[in-house]
């Protein structure tokens, strides 16, 4: 595995696999490698010649008062995981690498990103549009991997690939779980003990939801009201940022569940904000990709 900091060396060696029809498929990351990011780079393993991981922890989609400063970081671990996982090239820039001080520039999607979670974090979207947008500039790979639990995230992306016209195939990969639920996440190790314990009912509640909306309940404002009763019964260290039922792909908020849906939630904990989502009605839906 070889292992870039330089801009200008990643995209040297993708011109070089791209005039030679080699197929690069590239995962994005921030890093702190856990199985959930394993699972993309084996989906990209699977479909491509060579795999490219970037590990960068974007401070432009942090806003002033988050976690950046104690966003988690372990370079020789994620070396290893990488490693392991058959990656070709890791791609681990630092932030003057990858931002210059000249006048800002921004990809934004502005309906999209400030949906659900940016509401709380309204510069998100624009830091990860931009950054992805930099990525596949630098990386030019044929597709790209993304895990369903940043599942905006992913929406978000497929709109401004679509509307720029970049030429990549986007492709969303199911959420990996510890055994009790909790979705895997960097942000993890910043949880109490206690916090640890009570973060699995954001799952629970989620579950509880989807259970319901496949016995036939319709009305969101009822199963949203249940469902953040029983957050707020189980999760007396978290704090709900928000819980929603929303258009899979539009990302639009649902009053009713007539088709396609999906319902996210956003707690937080002293040191961590979790996210997590799930579909409400399995047999509708499907990532367009
Ligand atoms: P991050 O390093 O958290 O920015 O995540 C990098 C990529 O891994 C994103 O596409 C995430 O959606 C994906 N990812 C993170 N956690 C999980 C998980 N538990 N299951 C599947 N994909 C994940």
């Amino acid at each position: 595995m070889q292992i870039y900091h330089s801009p200008l060396d990643l995209q040297v060696t993708a011109w070089k696999w791209r005039s030679q029809g080699v197929n690069v498929g590239l995962v994005p990351t921030m890093g702190y490698l856990h199985q959930g990011h394993v699972s993309l780079m084996k989906h990209a393993r699977d479909r491509a010649n060579k795999v490219i991981v970037s590990l960068f922890v974007n401070p432009t989609q942090f806003g002033p008062n988050e976690d950046l400063s104690r966003y988690p970081r372990d370079f020789e671990h994620d070396v290893a995981v990488a490693e392991q996982a058959g990656v070709d090239v890791l791609f681990a820039p630092t932030p003057l690498d990858m931002y210059d001080d000249g006048s800002p520039v921004w990809v934004d999607v502005p309906d999209m990103a400030l949906r659900l979670c940016g509401k709380t974090r309204p510069t998100h979207f624009r830091g990860v549009t931009t950054v992805v947008t930099k990525l596949l500039m630098l990386a030019m790979p044929q597709f790209a991997v993304f895990g369903e639990k940043d599942w905006q995230q992913l929406q978000i992306l497929r709109r401004m690939v679509s509307a720029l016209n970049i030429p990549v195939e986007l492709i969303g990969c199911p959420i990996v779980r510890e055994a009790d639920g909790l979705a895997l996440s960097s942000r993890n190790v910043n949880l109490a003990a206690e916090e640890r314990r009570q973060a699995v009912n954001i799952y629970a509640g989620l579950t509880m939801a989807a259970t319901r909306v496949a016995d036939g309940v319709t009305d969101v404002s009822q199963l949203v009201a249940d469902v953040q009763a029983y957050y707020e019964r189980s999760m007396s260290l978290g704090r709900i940022d928000y819980l929603e039922v929303f258009h899979p792909f539009t990302l639009q908020p649902l009053a009713s569940i007539t088709g396609p849906a999906r319902i996210a939630a956003a707690v937080f904990f002293e040191k961590a904000r979790l996210i997590d989502n799930m579909a409400l009605n399995n047999d509708l839906l499907s990532d367009p990709a």
